[in-house]
């Protein structure tokens, strides 16, 4: 056990079991040791690599699509970009390059970056310096992101997001937690069956079935919705997940770009769940807004004009034409994050249609 792990054994022997969301929230954010907070886990070198780091054909679209909302609706004077979860700034930068040929849009928009970890910030500081636009950061999406129209982009976001897990047992459903057992973390299931409505319409689950949920992803989902209803705007949510059409247990996690064991050396590895969209969705719509999708990656990209972009940048970077055409075939093909990875919009009850949707 590293120390991390040794520090949550102490935690749980002092206040008992700790959900499966405790769990991760401590591995992923502690100040010290966790795995966004002390380094950066993207890129080749890093735990994982998402589209963005991949081709910068993503982030041009995103700030397309934002730009394309804003005219929909009046391009009202003032706005704001959020962007959740930004890991290394490269979407961000991608999404102002392309839109900063709207110079209107340029003069509306202020920019905020959603982002907990220290270490990352500084990363997205130094690539956002010749930033178009000024930035600024928040440690999480509060009452202060909510007094003006909001355009919202997060990409692979939400699965960093905590779940709770339950598991369909003789007696019901019980939830899992972590325990020490024999000097190390382990699992195990908690005593008393859980109240909350998961067996709505699953009553049929076979013994050992296991459901996630995540509250955190849910009031979010909530809370940007209302925004999007009050003041105007819409999110654009990208991630890999489910439309809610199964259930069973996704949490991983990725070390180095293999899988790892979640409980072994909490910290040093990226955990993450897949994205319940359908969830997502009702959350919007508690908050008083529409959802649109999910669709699938590929599909979404290709209407936003993922092809012609590449074309062009091929065209003028002949040396570079392989590459590019390999990385647009990465985020699209259905073998790679063409379909596992999905884009769900929220916005306001009465909008059209989105861009891709
Ligand atoms: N969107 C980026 C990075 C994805 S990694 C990309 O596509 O490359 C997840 C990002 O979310 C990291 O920047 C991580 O530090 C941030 N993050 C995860 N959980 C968070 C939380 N609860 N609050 C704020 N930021 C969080």
């Amino acid at each position: 056990m590293n120390a991390l792990g040794g520090r949550i054994a102490r935690l749980i022997a002092a206040q008992g079991p700790l959900s499966v969301a405790q769990f991760m929230t401590i591995a992923l954010h502690d100040p010290q040791a966790g795995t966004y907070a002390a380094r950066d886990p993207l890129g080749a070198r890093g735990d994982f690599i998402t589209a963005p780091e991949i081709c910068q054909i993503f982030g041009e679209l995103m700030g397309l699509w934002c730009v394309q909302i804003w005219r929909d609706q009046g391009a009202p004077k003032k706005i704001r970009l959020v962007e959740l979860g930004p890991g290394r700034g490269t979407l961000m930068a991608d999404a102002l390059r392309a839109a900063k040929l709207d110079r209107d849009f340029l003069a509306a928009t202020e920019v905020v970056l959603v982002e907990a970890s220290p270490t990352l910030r500084d990363i997205q500081r130094a690539r956002l310096k010749d930033s178009p636009l000024p930035v600024r950061w928040s440690d999480r999406f509060d009452e202060t992101l909510s007094d003006r129209p909001l355009l919202l982009l997060a990409n692979e976001f939400f699965d960093a997001l905590p779940v709770r897990q339950f598991v369909k047992t003789e007696r019901g459903w019980c939830e899992r937690m972590v325990i020490v057992e024999d000097g190390r973390l382990a699992f195990a299931l908690a005593p008393a069956i859980s109240h909350l409505d998961i067996a709505a319409g699953r009553g049929d689950a076979d013994i050992g079935a296991v459901y996630e949920l995540s509250p955190a992803a849910s009031a979010l989902g909530e809370e940007i919705a209302r925004v999007v209803v009050s003041q105007g705007g819409g999110a654009l949510i990208v991630d890999y997940g489910h439309n809610g059409t199964g259930f069973g247990e996704t949490l991983q996690a990725v070390r180095e770009h293999r899988f790892a064991n979640i409980l072994d050396e909490p910290g040093e590895a990226d955990l993450s769940a897949h994205v319940d969209f359908a969830s997502l969705a009702r959350a919007a719509a508690l908050g008083g807004a529409k959802a649109f999708g999910p669709v699938a990656q590929g599909a979404f990209l290709e209407r936003l004009g993922v092809r012609a972009r590449a074309e062009n940048l091929e065209r003028a970077n002949p040396g570079e034409a392989a590459r590019i055409a390999d990385a647009v075939h990465r985020l699209v093909d259905p073998q790679k994050m063409g379909t596992l990875f999905k884009a769900l919009a929220i916005l306001p009850a009465s909008a059209l249609p989105p861009p891709g949707f």
